[in-house]
């Protein structure tokens, strides 16, 4: 039985006074939440989110992570440091880094390395555009981008990595994949891994992500490959966010 998993990607918005509002607000509604729920903040709040979510079920995570362990690397941020700060999960490969600043397959799959040998999560984002989905190219982008942490990694990597499914298309557009359309893509990825190993993909969590909200979560994660959501522009308000973290 594969665990619920909701987890929140503030992206480039937070400032102390919305995280002290937003996670308070979050804790005060956990009670009857049984998903994992991971919230993924900026780097400059990690501290402050680390400490204001001590001795409860909130996790943290980053939003990306740089390769090397340290040096000359101006502006990056180690896996190293993510940890130091109690993050448990990093968003790898998420599509707005691939396409604004040009992180290709063969370095998202290093990056999920990184953090597998750090002991960190990689929540591990892959997605077709619309134009490659109108081209009937969706499984081959997909497969592509699967297909290059299996080479480089194995299989048995896919233990410790969650993948997210997020078609680019429906990132803060606030139109989302029909329930049949992720569904179609999730059962997709979890037979492409099934080819490798069936004990693996039965395993594996593999998250929607693309203008998930309160309203559209329960359809989306009753689907039989859906596990839960990665969820951006409704992770920013509290009760939004509950919602969502409730139905799993
Ligand atoms: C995301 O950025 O991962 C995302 C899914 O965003 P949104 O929910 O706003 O579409």
């Amino acid at each position: 039985m594969r665990k619920t998993i909701v987890a929140g990607n503030w992206k480039m918005n937070a400032s102390k006074e919305t995280v002290n509002t937003l996670i308070l607000g979050i804790l005060a509604g956990m009670d009857d939440v049984k998903s994992e729920v991971v919230v993924c903040a900026p780097f400059p709040y990690l501290s402050q989110v680390e400490a204001l979510i001590t001795h409860s079920q909130l996790k943290l995570g980053a939003q990306s992570l740089n390769i090397n362990a340290d040096g000359a690397f101006t502006g990056e941020v180690s896996a190293e440091m993510i940890k130091d700060f109690g993050a448990q999960y990093v968003i790898v490969g998420h599509s707005e880094r691939r396409s604004l600043y040009g992180e290709n397959s063969t370095l998202v799959a290093e990056k999920v390395k990184a953090a597998l040998d750090n002991d960190l999560t990689p929540l591990f984002c892959v997605g077709e555009t619309l134009e490659q989905r109108e081209a009937g190219a969706t499984e081959a982008v997909v497969s592509e981008q699967i297909n290059a942490v299996i080479d480089l990694l194995g299989i048995d990597a896919f233990l410790g990595i969650v993948v997210a499914y997020e078609p680019v298309w429906a990132i803060g557009t606030g139109v989302t994949a029909t329930p049949e359309q992720a569904q179609g893509v999730h059962a997709f990825i979890r037979q492409l891994l099934a080819g490798y190993d069936d004990g693996i993909a039965d395993m594996t969590a593999i998250l929607y992500g693309g203008s998930m909200n309160a309203g559209n979560a329960n359809e989306l994660i009753a689907c039989e490959d859906i596990d839960g959501g990665l969820i951006g522009g409704a992770s920013l308000k509290a009760e939004d966010f509950l919602q969502i973290c409730r139905v799993g």
